[in-house]
């Protein structure tokens, strides 16, 4: 994404990053999926189609801390 969101809670100036998430020692990219969580039985987590996965940016304030997300087509 090349532009910078404005602030839609002060109007301040958002900058862009993303969520790290840690999953079996390492970090990785969260990302957005269609439709609802299921949890997995027996390994735990929940299902996910790797095909459907769009990683998310996070755009956070950095005069008031809202943080915004967007998951842009690849
Ligand atoms: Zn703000």
């Amino acid at each position: 994404m090349t532009h910078s969101p404005v602030c839609p809670k002060c109007k301040g100036t958002m900058h862009s990053g993303f969520v790290a998430d840690a999953a079996h020692g390492q970090m990785l990219q969260s990302s957005w999926s269609p439709g609802e969580a299921v949890p997995r039985r027996y390994i735990g987590g929940v299902k996910v189609t790797l095909d459907e996965q769009v990683p998310l940016t996070a755009w956070r304030c950095t005069d008031c801390g809202f943080v915004e997300f967007y998951a842009p087509s690849a």
